[in-house]
Order: structure tokens, then sequence, then C-alpha cells
């Protein structure tokens, strides 16, 4: 599988609210680049991908890692929890772990981010059903300018003089005065010890990649419905999922960037609290969940399900500056004669057809629902009237299709031609 010769950059985002498969659609993209480049998130993201029948579950590296000869980049966008970040290194084979190159700015998670998290949730009115791995008081204390950076802790003697005395002040600061100060000096020697060769000025490393006319492709985490700016506020991740995050993220301008890939299901899902206007409840849900294994790679909660909504991935596109569409998981309504799909929403009795910008609106949306051509089973003729209709309502082509969770059940569309065996 090749990118056209002309198309250097490629990024693939998530359309919906997470979960869409972008593992796998950046794992079938990243046979012909070379590297990989996230930009944004830690932990909370959990990409999962079957090469052959053997599950691979990834939630900082990037997909590409499992690819020989690709570099796979952690942006300074992210923030990374030593323990996780040890044991998934640990997990793949030291030649690919060779290829990881870590930003010196990317920021790290400590116990006591997640102390903070625990006790702001516990304590919220509205909690925002976050996956407690501390992220988002991570990217508070990023912003608040307290953070602390892999290039700090790489630095000799910071660990053992510094730390401590920053995070006693820390955790002051934020209510959970004194804890796991030991065992932050702890996980962060042992990140120390294990990565130091990796980690690196990795906006200068993307440079240097591009002029030597190197290919990249930028991976998006959790989906841009979750948008710390533009998703549903509240109810967010605490970073910028959408392409707009490339920039902040990694350093690198957008502008080189010639395609941007929006990965989303048949259907849509959520996981945690806040408006989901497609939404639907009960053994309708129950059975579209289990159909489609909708519980979460990283906490196992059971996914909130809906219908595919044509407004918010119109939404998406603009939000996104899309290129074309990366649709998965159709195989789960294989054989189904029509697609329940959203194409508006009623709100007091008004007919809308496009994505509110206020979230109270969003809350009380009714969805409007058109039922849309079905297929037998999934494979490009017969989802071509789908993927028409698709492409009608939200002006977006789709390029790939992914016919099913295993890496080479994939049908490739312009602009990405397929070449041989997709293996
Ligand atoms: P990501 O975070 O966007 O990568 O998504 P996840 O990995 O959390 O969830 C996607 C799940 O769907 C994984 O278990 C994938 O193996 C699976 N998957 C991806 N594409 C397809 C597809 O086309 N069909 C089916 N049945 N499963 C898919």
């Amino acid at each position: 599988m090749e990118l056209e010769k002309s198309m250097q950059h490629v990024c693939v985002v998530g359309l919906n609210w997470g979960d869409e498969g972008k593992g796998k659609i950046v794992d079938v993209l990243a046979t012909d680049v070379d590297a990989v480049v996230r930009y944004q998130g830690g932990a909370n993201a959990g990409h999962t991908v079957y090469i052959g029948d053997v599950r691979h579950v990834l939630h900082h590296l990037p997909m590409g890692v499992l690819h020989q000869g690709i570099l796979a980049v952690l942006g300074n966008g992210m923030v990374l929890e030593p323990l996780k970040l040890l044991e998934e290194v640990n997990s793949i084979p030291e030649e690919a772990v060779q290829r990881i190159r870590i930003s010196d700015r990317a920021h790290v998670v400590l116990p006591y981010h997640c102390a903070v998290e625990k006790l702001h949730e516990e304590r919220a009115e509205r909690p925002i059903g976050t996956t407690l791995r501390g992220i988002g008081p991570a990217y508070q204390a990023k912003y608040g300018r307290i953070g602390i950076r892999m290039g700090d802790i790489m630095e000799p003697g910071f660990i053992e003089d510094v730390l401590p005395k920053r995070l006693a002040e820390h955790s002051e600061m934020l209510g959970v005065a004194g804890e796991g100060i030991d065992e932050a000096v702890r996980i962060c020697t042992q990140l120390r010890d294990r990565l130091s060769q990796q980690v690196t000025d990795t906006r200068r490393l993307l440079q240097r990649l591009d002029s030597e006319g190197k290919k990249l492709l930028f991976e998006g985490a959790q989906g841009c419905m979750l948008d710390i700016d533009f998703g549903t506020y509240p109810f967010v991740t605490s970073s910028s999922p959408s392409f707009l995050g490339v920039g902040p993220g990694t350093g690198f301008s957008p502008r080189k960037i010639e395609h941007v890939v929006g990965v989303t299901k048949a259907y849509c899902t959520r996981v945690g609290e806040g408006p989901f206007p497609s939404e639907i409840h009960g053994e309708e849900a129950d059975a579209l969940r289990k159909a489609g294994g909708e519980f979460g790679t990283t906490t196992g909660r059971p996914r909130r399900v809906g219908w595919l909504d044509i407004p918010a991935l119109c939404f998406a596109a603009e939000l996104n500056d899309l290129d074309s569409f990366a649709l998965t998981k159709a195989d789960v309504l294989d054989g189904w004669e029509t697609i329940p799909v959203v194409t508006g929403y009623r709100l007091d009795g008004e007919l809308l057809d496009k994505f509110p910008d206020s979230l109270t609106d969003v809350q009380g949306l009714e969805p409007v629902i058109e039922q849309w051509p079905g297929w037998g089973k999934v494979d490009a003729q017969s989802m071509q009237p789908f993927i028409e209709r698709l492409h009608q309502a939200t002006g977006i082509p789709v390029s790939i299709l992914s016919t099913g969770k295993r890496r080479d059940e994939v049908c490739i569309f312009e602009p990405f031609k397929a070449e041989g065996e997709l293996a």
C-alpha cells in the first residue's frame, strides 16, 4: 500500500467521541511512512489492533511502532505516565524500543495528579467521567507552569535534588499535600534509566525528516468531539485531538500536511458523561453494543451507543479541514436492510440541520432519523449506495473502508491506493 507520491504527510483523526478504530487505520497507512507521530493525550487512549489474530493494545505508543524501520514519535503535546509507558515499552521487541523518540518537552503524569483527579471527580457536582489516570491534572500543571517535563527528569541530579521539593509544593497547592512523592521519585528514576536514549528534541527531528523528504503520519487520540476547545465542553478531554492540535502538539507546521483522514464508525459511541444526540437505549442499544464489542480498551466500561450522526460529522469535517473518511465497523451492521442515520435534530419544535454551537442546545436535541441503504456483507461494492449517500450528505468521500478488525480486512480507494498484499 502506497501513499500518493505527492502526499508526504498525512494526519489521522477521530471524528466522533473516540474509539473509532483509529489504531487500525494508522496501522494500515503506516506501512508506507517513515515516522508515526502522536501529538496529544496520554494513556487515556487505547488503540487495539489485530495483526493476524494477535491483539495488540497500545496506550502511549503510536501503532507504527509495530512496523519495522519506522520511528514512533511521542510529541511535546503528550502527557506520559511512567509506569504505563514502561509496561508498553517492555511489551514490544527491543528493536522497536530503539525506534521510539520522546519529546523532551512532553509532560510527565505523576501519582499526585491521579490523587487530584480522584478528589475532583468525587467532589464534583457534575463529574466528567474521566479515566482517572491523572491526565487532566497533568495538563493543568502544564498550563499552570508547574509541570515536570521529560527533559527535566533526564537532567543529572534533577530527580534526586529537585523533584521531591517541587512535588511537595505542588501537591500542597492542589490539596493533596505530600501525595506520592517517594513513588514519583521511584518511577521517574525507572523511566530515566530505561528511556534516556529516546528523549530528544522531536520538533527538530520532524523538521529534519521533512527536509529529507521523509513521510510522516500524525495520529490523533480520542475524537474531535472531545476537543478541549471545540468539543462538548466541559465533557471533553484535556487536549486537542482534532487536526488543529498538530501544531502545538509537535511544533510541526500543519500547513505541510497534505491530507487529513477522519475515522468514523458506521454508528457512534461515547464513553463517559456528556451530550450524545444520536444515543439509543434499552435492548436496541444492548444489541448494538454487544455486536460491536463496545467496551473500553482502557477502562473496560460499556460504551454508550447511538446512530451515525451526520450534522456532528459535518461539524467534525469542518473542524478538521477533512479530506476523506475512513469508515470502520460497518461489518457490525452486516445484513441490516436499512441503517438508521441521524440527519438533523428538532429543538423546541424547530428543525436543525447543523450541530449546535451551544452545549445547552446540544443537550435538548431530539434526533431526526432517516433509513439509509444497508448491505449484505460489507465490501466495497455492497457498501457503495451507503458510501455515496454519506459523500452526498457531507461533501467528503470515503478513502478507506475497514471491513473487520484485522489489519488485512480493508478496502482502499483514492487517494490512497492498494498495491499488493497489506500484510
Ligand atoms: P481507537 O482508539 O480509535 O484506535 O479505537 P479502539 O482500538 O478503542 O476501538 C476500536 C476497536 O474496533 C478495536 O477493538 C479494533 O480492533 C476494532 N476495529 C477497528 N476497525 C474495525 C472494523 O472495521 N470492524 C470491526 N469489527 N472491528 C474493528
